[in-house]
């Protein structure tokens, strides 16, 4: 299983997608959505940017059960997530040790792209209810996400691939992203 990560707007989704396009076999899923259709049905949670403002224990059972979910999907998946989540409680991790328990971990693929290449990105993507963040927050936010990534990495003991992410250098993000998952 590899597990993708990078601050919202890095552009992970857009890499796993692209990649996705070139390797039709590859297994794609996304926690958050596995975490939102449960949402869905047990609490009524009616938008994915909500999940961030639920209360804590269903949260927590929320991820807990996305991972039983994604366990079951077999090996050399490909997971789209987060290193952190901002909630109003503040950073909270995405793979806390209940989780990756769970999970057997190839490696750590962690997206980044310059903080402000990621507020334009985000200021331009309409479809989401991004809360706003400042240079400065970001730059907190991608010091948490790379924190936290590397307690992941030691506590499953797996690699992380760093890829840059840059406007215009997603050719170069893909080859980099190839190089890693064997699928
Ligand atoms: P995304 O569409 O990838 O931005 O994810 C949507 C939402 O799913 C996030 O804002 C989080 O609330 C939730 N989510 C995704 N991955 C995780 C995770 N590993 N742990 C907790 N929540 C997550
Ligand atoms: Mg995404």
């Amino acid at each position: 299983m590899y597990i993708v990560m990078g601050t919202p707007g890095a552009g992970k989704s857009t890499v796993i997608k692209e990649f996705k396009a070139r390797h039709p076999d590859a297994q794609v899923f996304n926690f958050g959505t596995v975490m939102f259709e449960i949402a869905q049905k047990e609490y009524g949670i009616a938008n994915r940017d909500e999940m961030r403002k639920m209360r804590r224990d269903k949260f927590r059972e929320l991820q807990s059960r996305a991972a039983n979910e994604l366990m079951k999907m077999g090996k050399g998946i490909i997971i789209d997530t987060h290193a952190s989540i901002n909630t109003a409680d503040g950073f909270y991790p995405g793979m806390p040790n209940y989780v990756l328990s769970k999970l057997t971990i190839d490696s750590f693929i962690y997206v980044h792209a310059s903080v402000e290449t990621v507020l334009s990105r985000r200021l331009r993507d309409t479809t989401r209810r991004r809360d706003i963040e400042s240079l400065q927050e970001l730059r907190f936010h991608e010091s948490v996400n790379l924190a936290m990534v590397c307690s992941y990495a030691s506590y499953v003991n797996a690699p992380i691939k760093f890829i840059i992410n840059e406007d215009g250098k997603l050719e170069e993000a893909i080859k980099q992203f190839e190089e890693c998952v064997r699928i």
